[in-house]
């Protein structure tokens, strides 16, 4: 059998893959992707709960490149929405919980200072869901929810032929080509170009960048049934809780936690359900019932950079890494940056 031959080629389609050979077939690359049909690690990206919110509110700043991430993820989740006629994306602002008077204060506050103006709606609100017991909202303009099984299926769709089934053990460089070969030796994919986008269990990446400075992040999110809530927008208040239409009517995501232990084998934990059960408690006045526990790891970094770019001594080779506990918000625009700087090399 020939083996597929790609001007570029993406191993592994998490949010990361998904938006390099998404950005890349949208500029009419001819692009293949390596899919891990039985990956052993949970694919961080098919847990997530898919919240795009540029806001660090316990910290009182934005991610960097906000606004020009969000335009990037709108018009990225925008143009697969119109090309597969299916929705990934929820354009419903965010809110947050403002729980005292000082809370507001600041809220205004923030919303006046540059860089933040744009992002937020200075008014607040007073909350009229008598179930929450929460006082004060604050939206966040620049905000929704991705929904992250709907968008990594739509992409699946829109690149289907151009999908290899594979995991990648090895990388070799042959006549200006990369070859990707799995356990077994056979070559999977070739292109001029590959990135790396393994997510938080990333061998081939340190293979050629060394170590990443890993500080990696387990989370742990319940799926509840939650009949007579009637909310129909993600509430953050130290932890989340939105409607999930994708699980029915009267259903919602709950989460998530952050732990650093249990990241070889992670695995969903009493003390996490405890957590999120007792915060839920604290907010909503209902009784619910757990329908599913489940975790995945943040691929995050020491430094908290995204690791993004082409190898200085491999230009065919490039990465997008380390997207934390925000890659629904930042791959397309860390994607297109990257197809930028090598774009160039690409089209000649
Ligand atoms: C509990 C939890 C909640 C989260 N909530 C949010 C949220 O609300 N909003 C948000 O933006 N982010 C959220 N995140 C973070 C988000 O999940 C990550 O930023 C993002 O999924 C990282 O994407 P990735 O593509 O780098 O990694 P992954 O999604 O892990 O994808 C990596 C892919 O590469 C494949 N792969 C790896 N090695 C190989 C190989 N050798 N050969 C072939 N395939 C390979 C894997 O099988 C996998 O498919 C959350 C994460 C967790 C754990």
């Amino acid at each position: 059998m020939n083996t597929p031959t790609y001007d570029l080629a993406v191993v592994g389609f998490g949010f990361a893959g998904a938006a390099v050979s998404l950005q890349a077939h949208r500029r009419g690359f001819n692009v293949g992707v390596v899919v891990d049909p039985h990956g052993n690690f949970p694919v961080a990206s098919r847990v997530a709960s898919g919240l795009i919110n540029p806001l660090v509110l316990k910290r009182r700043r934005m991610v960097s490149d906000a606004k020009l991430a969000w335009d990037h993820a709108v018009d990225l989740f925008g143009w697969l929405e119109q090309t597969t006629q299916t929705q990934v994306f929820e354009n419903t602002p965010v809110a947050e919980h403002l729980a005292t008077v000082q809370d507001d204060l600041d809220w205004n506050l923030l919303a006046e200072r540059p860089g933040f103006a744009e992002l937020l709606i200075s008014e607040t609100e007073a909350n009229a869901n008598k179930h929450l017991k929460i006082n004060r909202l604050g939206f966040v303009r620049t905000s929704g929810r991705l929904l992250p099984l709907a968008y990594l299926d739509a992409a699946h769709g829109a690149l289907e032929d151009r999908m290899v089934l594979g995991a990648v053990l090895q990388l070799a460089q042959t006549n200006g080509f990369w070859e990707a070969f799995d356990a077994s030796g056979r070559v999977l994919i070739r292109a001029r170009k590959m990135v790396l986008c393994e997510g938080p269990r990333a061998p081939l990446t340190e293979t050629y960048w060394g170590d990443l400075g890993w500080a990696l992040v387990r989370g742990e999110g319940l799926d509840v049934h939650l009949p007579g809530l009637d909310l129909n927008r993600p509430i953050h208040a130290r932890h989340f809780l939105l409607p999930d239409r994708a699980l029915g009517p009267d259903h919602y995501k709950v989460g998530a936690t952050y732990a650093w232990d249990g990241l070889e084998d992670p695995q969903p934990t009493q003390a996490g359900r405890e957590e999120l059960e007792a915060w839920l408690k604290s907010v909503v006045s209902l009784p619910y019932e757990v329908v599913h526990h489940w975790c995945g790891v943040r691929p995050a970094r020491k430094s908290r950079e995204v690791l993004v770019g082409w190898h200085p001594e491999h230009p065919g080779l490039g990465v997008l890494n380390g997207l934390g506990s925000r890659g629904g918000l930042l791959a397309p625009l860390k994607a297109h940056q990257l197809l930028e700087s090598g774009f160039a090399a690409l089209s000649d």
